[in-house]
């Protein structure tokens, strides 16, 4: 199970509004409890993919290392990456599915006609063959919490 603090929820589909009708793209930080993962903060990237903007994003190596050194910077672990899907379903593409890692949280938003709408969030498989639903809780964030 994923969890999103309401304002990190908020903050995705933000993203992917403003950068409409590009996708956008970027990174989720924050603790993995095993069975929840608590996103606490986002990284967001540049969409590097310049031939096709609109429907493609990946990830360079050089994202990577950022995603990782901001995640550690704030005490946190990446724990996945999200992306928007400009007039098209919050299902992850083939496209997705070959440029994915295991283990991490896939979180697509999709947007129509600019307007933010369903946000899902899946994982690829160990072997990579396909993705599988992953829950999603907009959940508020302890008031403990330090
Ligand atoms: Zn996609």
């Amino acid at each position: 199970m994923l969890q999103l603090s309401p304002n990190i929820d908020k903050q995705i589909r933000e993203h992917g509004a403003k950068d409409y009708p590009h996708e956008c793209c970027g990174a989720m930080l924050g603790t993995d409890g095993g069975a929840a993962r608590e996103v606490r903060a986002l990284f967001p990237l540049i969409n590097r993919r310049d031939d096709s903007p609109r429907n493609r994003f990946s990830i360079t190596p050089e994202d990577f290392r950022a995603a990782e050194r901001a995640a550690a910077e704030r005490g946190l672990d990446l724990l996945g990456w999200y992306h928007s899907h400009p007039d098209h379903p919050a299902r992850p593409s083939e496209f997705d599915r070959e440029h994915a890692w295991p283990w991490y949280s896939y979180v697509i938003v999709s947007v129509e006609a600019g307007a933010p709408k369903d946000l899902t969030s899946w994982r690829l498989e160990d072997d990579r063959s396909k993705f599988q639903p992953e829950d999603v809780t907009s959940a508020q964030a302890s008031t403990q919490a330090s």
